[in-house]
């Protein structure tokens, strides 16, 4: 009732062009089609794109690619140049994109969580493109720390994890991951040692039980410099985690 009386009120408009949009909805098709998305995982600690081999068409599953049910993986990584860090990266796009910034900006600062549900879209795309095929992974979102999350009300990351997690069929555990230190805001601070300073240690894993032989998939709304995402996949690692994926609906 309240959310069609603020429609009424105040119809939706794409938060890119101002055209009006569907409700519950932050931006229009056309904005969304204009935004480039990657099509390759990149290497965490050089960011190098990481080229695949495709198997044949004709060999691709109706499932699609994350979270599909098969065997093997749909795409092999060809060379892993970095192959002891603690996770390969994922970015649906690049931050610079002004309708990816203004989506992210909107989402954090402005609290409009329809936007959420944009960068989610941008996952999506991307991992469907990707098409590194995921059968066991569990879904965490960068957890806030509580400090924070009370003062905005909400963990953008979580909104993106649940929509992601939702359309693959993967398992969300946003209780993994803890947050125990009241960090700075990266995007405060400039210098990559200052930003890794501040993170670290700032995770503990609740249960290592959940941990223990299984693969992650991390999602952050940005990743700059990395090192949250470092820290995060580190302590997983710690307590025995497999396979890391790093995923970000943008990287700057
Ligand atoms: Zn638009
Ligand atoms: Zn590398």
């Amino acid at each position: 009732m309240f959310t069609w009386l603020l429609d009424v009120l105040f119809p939706p408009v794409c938060l890119n062009c101002r055209q009006s949009v569907k409700s519950g909805e932050s931006i229009c098709i056309s904005c969304f089609s204009n935004i480039k998305i990657f099509n390759t995982l990149f290497c965490g600690k050089c960011r190098a794109r990481l080229p695949s081999i495709a198997l044949a068409p004709g060999l691709r599953s109706q499932s699609g690619s994350f979270g599909g049910v098969g065997k093997e993986s749909l795409v092999t990584i060809k060379k892993i140049c970095h192959k002891d860090f603690p996770y390969l990266l994922g970015a649906a796009a690049d931050y610079q994109d002004e309708t990816v910034k203004q989506l992210v900006r909107s989402l954090k600062f402005g609290f409009i969580k329809s936007a959420a549900g944009s960068l989610a879209s941008l996952l999506v795309s991307y991992a469907e493109g990707v098409n590194y095929r995921i059968t066991a992974f569990t879904v965490i979102p960068i957890p806030l720390s509580r400090a924070r999350e009370r003062k905005r009300g909400f963990n953008q990351s979580f909104l993106i994890a649940k929509i992601f997690a939702g359309h693959f069929g993967l398992e969300l555990n946003p209780n993994i991951l803890v947050r125990d230190k009241n960090t700075m805001a990266q995007s405060e601070i400039k210098d990559f040692e200052k930003k890794r300073d501040n993170v670290k240690n700032c995770f503990s894993i609740k249960s290592l039980d959940s941990v223990n032989g299984k693969n992650f998939i991390l999602i952050d709304d940005v990743v700059t410099s990395g090192a949250t995402f470092f820290e995060a996949a580190s302590a997983l690692k710690r307590a025995g985690a497999k396979k890391i994926i790093a995923l970000a609906a943008a990287k700057s």
